[in-house]
């Protein structure tokens, strides 16, 4: 089922009411019949068309936020390019925002043409399938559609639109603008609007604010836990479903290497693999600097108190994630320092993060493993989790299985995305279809040929040294 966007209650001060562009000959060129099936989308409406922004069943919109982008306060940004168009009911009851971007100027484009270029909105589709099949929270995108129109970049390129779907579209900034103005009456209502549609589980906005904090330290372990970096997590760029959203340049490191980035405007390094976490708590932060004005002095205390539980629930997400990367079963066997040591290893000798994980379980049955340089740290690295292991007496197939259903072998690898993109761009979707294919089984690789392709690391001259937002 398909319903007007519940964001339209809202007072106007939260949103703009505006329709896409008006186009011609659009055409769509990726859909997620998968997902379409899972979310049992009417028949009866004209998805292709609506996909593309046109005839539109309900009312549409964009919302306001503000930002901290690079550290540095935004007050005004918003849904430069995007429109949301109503939600979306699956058959178990849970509603999802659909929104596009790419569709077109609104109220908050500032500079912008409101428009995408074709290759990020693949880009955006292809990893937000990716995070999907890693089981990592993310939103989801069910098409891309060519608009017609031609959209000036750094050279002249095609157009799409890339649709969206969320929990919903309330992000740290969101909270930001209103605080920005002191207008708590404002804050009030999208406090309660978050509570009741992502946490109602949460009794006020304090036990809200701790499930916040929860999700989004169990996000990003997830994140590390995989080697993404997302490359732009500004605090409009933080979703309060704890979800990954805004997929611009990030990507999936190769190689190990703690301080990794690959955004090329990310040029101090802020949003890097390492600091991720460190972020995020920043960000949420900047959350809790926004709820304040809504406590009293005793909630104000326990505010700080949720802020300052960051780091012991990101680590304890992290070793929960990490344990059965290693083939640990009871996550109190694990400190994190056997994490540290074995991240190290990797880095000194360069190795790749995916498939070093995936390879780890191979030495469950061997002593040793050419992959695998030599050293007497590693030695001692290696005898150390062999001895955790024994001391857990699990049947070496059962640590097996489970660590080859944690470490995936099928990533969206930065060369593999590229050439994926590349050739979409010439209108040849075959490697980009094969490509989506195969990162939905990232544990496995498939019979065919070229899922042996997409499970291989990068050869030197193919390995991608930056990204970039494109927008
Ligand atoms: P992003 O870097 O995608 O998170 O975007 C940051 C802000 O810039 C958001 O408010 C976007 O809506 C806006 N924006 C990005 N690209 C465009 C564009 N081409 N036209 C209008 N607004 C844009
Ligand atoms: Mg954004």
């Amino acid at each position: 089922m398909f319903h007007p966007s519940r964001y339209l209650i809202l007072p106007p001060q939260f949103y703009a009411q505006n329709s896409p562009m008006k186009l011609e000959n659009t055409k769509l060129f990726v859909f997620n019949e998968r997902l379409a099936q899972e979310l049992n989308l009417d028949e009866n409406i004209p998805w292709d068309r609506v996909l593309a922004g046109q005839d539109l069943p309900h009312k549409s919109l964009s919302l306001v936020y503000a930002g901290h982008q690079f550290g540095h306060f935004v007050p005004q940004l918003g849904d430069g390019r995007a429109h949301l168009l109503g939600e979306i009911e699956n058959p178990q009851g849970e509603l999802f925002d659909l929104q596009l971007k790419g569709s077109g100027r609104t109220p908050y484009s500032r500079q912008g043409d409101g428009q995408s270029p074709l290759a990020p909105a693949l880009r955006e589709f292809l990893i937000s399938e990716a995070m999907a099949f890693l089981d990592i929270p993310t939103t989801r995108s069910l098409s891309v559609v060519k608009t017609n129109q031609r959209v000036l970049r750094q050279t002249d390129q095609e157009g799409a639109i890339v649709s969206r779907l969320a929990k919903a579209h309330i992000r740290v900034g969101s909270f930001e603008y209103f605080a920005a103005r002191e207008d708590k009456e404002s804050l009030k209502i999208l406090t309660e609007m978050t509570r009741k549609r992502l946490y109602p589980e949460a009794q006020d906005w304090l036990e809200m604010y701790e499930l916040i904090v929860s999700k989004q330290a169990s996000l990003i372990a997830h994140w590390m836990s995989v080697g993404f970096i997302h490359g732009v997590m500004n605090t409009d760029n933080m979703s309060l479903a704890g979800e990954t959203i805004d997929f611009g340049p990030c990507a999936f490191m190769d190689e190990y290497r703690a301080n990794e980035v690959f955004s090329s405007i990310d040029r101090y390094g802020r949003y890097s693999y390492m600091n991720q976490p460190k972020i995020a708590h920043w960000n949420l932060s900047v959350l809790a600097g926004c709820l304040a004005p809504l406590a009293s002095p005793d909630q104000l205390n326990h505010l700080q108190d949720i802020l300052d539980s960051w780091e012991q629930k990101f680590n304890q997400a992290y070793l929960d994630i990490y344990a059965p990367k290693l083939g640990i079963e009871d996550v109190k066997n694990l400190d994190k320092s056997m994490i540290d040591n074995w991240l190290i290893y990797l880095e000194e000798h360069r190795l790749d993060f995916t498939l070093a994980h995936r390879n780890l379980a191979k030495l469950l049955k061997q002593q040793d493993l050419d992959y695998f340089p030599k050293t007497e740290s590693f030695e001692l690295w290696l005898k150390r989790w062999r001895s955790k292991l024994n001391e857990e007496f699990r049947p070496q197939q059962i640590v097996e299985l489970e660590m080859n259903t944690s470490n995936p072998t099928v990533i969206p690898r930065n060369h593999l995305v590229e050439k994926a993109l590349r050739l979409a761009e010439d209108g040849d979707l075959n490697y980009f279809n094969n490509l989506w294919s195969a990162l939905k089984t990232p544990y496995q690789i498939d019979q065919s040929a070229q899922a042996e392709e997409f499970s291989r690391p990068p050869l030197e001259h193919q390995k991608i040294q930056a990204t970039f937002c494109g927008t």
